[in-house]
């Protein structure tokens, strides 16, 4: 079945886009969260309380993680198309941390990779104002920065896989925009 990964930083509206999106899509998909799936590890475990302790645990113990939420989310993919939502690197604090290492992209097997984005200044304006999360207060030249080591990123895995890449633009106050471009790229 297909496997299309859809990324964006956080706070840039990627669950927003990826769930409009999908009541639009003539094909029938599930969106899989691989934050979600590694959150069941990682607090099975007991190693975080809420999900945006993940990124500050060491790149080892993330990269243990992250191929178990692979491994499962593969497990999925045999049966159903599914979109999953994710990032091309998380920002940790010993630095950009792949999303998608060849050991995830191999069981993913993704024919499509999709970068949410936006402006800077407004994925920080979004940052501030989302009290349900514990989004990292990042300048917005750190903003920027992360969205082009995505870029870089995601054709590094477009030359693993074969994948290709789609920039989706999800600007304040367009989002029937953002979500047309999704589904007209699928
Ligand atoms: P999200 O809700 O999409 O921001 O994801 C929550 C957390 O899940 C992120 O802050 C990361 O710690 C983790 N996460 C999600 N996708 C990945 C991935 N592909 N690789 C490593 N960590 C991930
Ligand atoms: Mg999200």
């Amino acid at each position: 079945m297909k496997c299309v990964v859809v990324t964006g930083i956080p706070g840039v509206g990627k669950t927003t886009v990826l769930n409009s999106a999908l009541e639009k899509l003539e094909e029938e998909f599930e969106i899989i969260n691989f934050g979600d799936k590694m959150f069941e590890v990682a607090s099975e475990e007991k190693l975080v309380e809420n999900r945006d302790e993940m990124r500050k645990l060491p790149p080892e113990v993330q990269k243990r993680i992250q191929k178990l939420a692979a491994m499962a989310i593969a497990k999925r993919a045999e049966v159903a198309n599914v979109i999953v939502d994710t990032h091309c690197t998380v920002k940790t604090p010993a630095g950009f941390l792949p999303g998608l290492p060849r050991w995830v992209l191999e069981e993913l097997k993704p024919t499509q990779i999709v970068l949410v984005e936006a402006e800077p200044e407004e994925i920080q304006r979004r940052r501030t104002s989302d009290a349900t999360r514990v989004r990292d207060e990042d300048s917005v030249e750190e903003i920027a920065l992360h969205q082009e080591m995505n870029r870089a990123a995601a054709m590094a895995y477009a030359m693993f896989t074969g994948a290709t890449v789609i920039i989706v633009e999800n600007h304040d106050n367009r989002l029937e925009e953002a979500v047309d471009q999704l589904v007209k790229a699928m």
